[in-house]
């Protein structure tokens, strides 16, 4: 059934008086016409103080000159925004925000006065500026936290530079010192308190070249020499260089039955590689063999170093190429290190497109696995 004309004008009048949006009439003064019961509870007015008023006495005081120019103005310009959010003040003082959405009551096609309907949105807002305030100071930590890290990679990068410096002069003093020493019948004793010194110094150096190039990853300033690299000629030069140094163990190479090339700087490969080979005597403390093994797989080469030592326990696994991580076995066995090769490995693998990877069974073998993709030969990018 449709309602007859008639009934129009009580209809909006019903909407007037019951709805829970506050309603307010202001006319091209601002002086507010008409108010609904909504609108005095919202604002907790009775209506002598509202109608007849000026609608800004819902303001701040400090707020309502510039809320009555702005009034003025959009009645000059027409230009009315339909829907804007402001601060109002109850009576009882309290300050609450709310959100109008407003439009323009015309007679004779001219803008006489302004329909706003309003609601509540205090709760809201409190939320939003909570929110806000998080987020301020969730940026502000993060800020501060990567200006932590840089300044902690700065001291790295500076205090591993500064002191390499200085232990490559000890160390080099040492060596010489031990060098002419032992030709004058050095006694045993001495002989070792020199050996010491010259093993601790070279220890020294190693950690201090890992925190340099760890300080260089954070800083995302490792570069790469690239060229192209036959990967049985890079293993074998590192075998040869390692194997004279062993006593205990014994290292063998399987060499790849095809020449394999890949893309990449041969100082950070061969650093991964020492580093494997190095780590497999370390943790091989009463001595074995050490495999290291290249071979093709697809498109990739794989390599492989495998040792008898003590293993990694299956809970280790997932962590040992984190920052700093150590297998808690290192420490029941008293072997000595820092942690961070590996995660330099991984880091320097990465770049080179390549993965890497372990296993191991405890107590008896580890198995590292490095994959670097090639390419044909010829094709590297100088
Ligand atoms: P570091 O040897 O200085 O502790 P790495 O980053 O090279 O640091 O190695 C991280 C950890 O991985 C070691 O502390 C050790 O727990 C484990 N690990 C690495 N290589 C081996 C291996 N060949 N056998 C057993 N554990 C290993």
């Amino acid at each position: 059934m449709q309602p007859a004309r008639s009934q129009v004008p009580q209809i909006f009048r019903a909407i007037w008086e019951h709805s829970a949006d506050a309603m307010v009439l202001s006319d091209d003064a601002g002086t507010v016409v008409s108010a609904n019961p909504a609108y005095l509870a919202l604002h907790g007015f009775p209506a002598e103080e509202v109608i007849g008023k000026h609608f800004t006495v819902i303001y701040p005081p400090e707020r309502r000159a510039t809320a009555q120019q702005r009034y003025a103005e959009i009645f000059r310009t027409l230009s009315l925004q339909p829907r804007f959010e402001a601060q109002v003040q109850h009576k009882d003082g309290s300050l609450h925000y709310v959100e109008s959405n407003a439009t323009f009551i015309y007679e004779h096609g001219r803008p006489v006065a302004i329909l706003s309907i309003t609601r509540d949105i205090t709760e809201k807002k409190a939320l939003e500026l909570a929110y806000a305030d998080m987020l301020a100071r969730e940026q502000h930590a993060l800020a501060e936290a990567k200006r932590a890290v840089s300044v902690r990679d700065n001291f790295l990068s500076i205090a591993s530079h500064e002191l390499r410096g200085q232990l490559t002069i000890l160390s080099g003093n040492a060596q010489l010192l031990h060098r002419r020493l032992s030709a004058r019948d050095l006694a045993p004793a001495e002989a070792q308190l020199l050996k010491m010194v010259i093993d601790q110094a070279s220890y020294l150096t190693e950690a201090l070249d890992e925190l340099f190039d760890l300080s260089l990853i954070e800083q995302g300033r490792i570069s790469l020499n690239r060229m192209e690299i036959d990967i049985d000629i890079l293993l074998r030069q590192i075998v040869a260089r390692i194997s004279p140094t062993l006593t205990q163990h014994t290292l063998i190479y399987e060499a790849p039955k095809e020449t394999l090339t890949i893309e990449g700087d041969p100082m950070r490969l061969e650093q991964v590689f020492q580093n494997l080979i190095q780590n497999a005597v370390k943790y091989s403390p009463h001595g074995g063999r050490i495999l290291v093994c290249v071979e093709r797989q697809e498109q990739r080469a794989l390599i492989t170093v495998v040792d008898e030592g003590i293993g990694i326990p299956a809970s280790a696994l997932p962590h040992l190429f984190n920052q700093f991580f150590r297998a808690a076995n290192t420490s029941q066995q008293n072997i000595r290190g820092s942690g961070i090769g590996l995660y330099v490995a991984k880091e320097i693998v990465a770049s080179h497109n390549g993965f890497i990877r372990a296993a191991s069974v405890e107590g008896q073998s580890s198995t590292f696995t490095v994959e670097l993709p090639l390419i044909a030969s010829g094709s590297a990018v100088e």
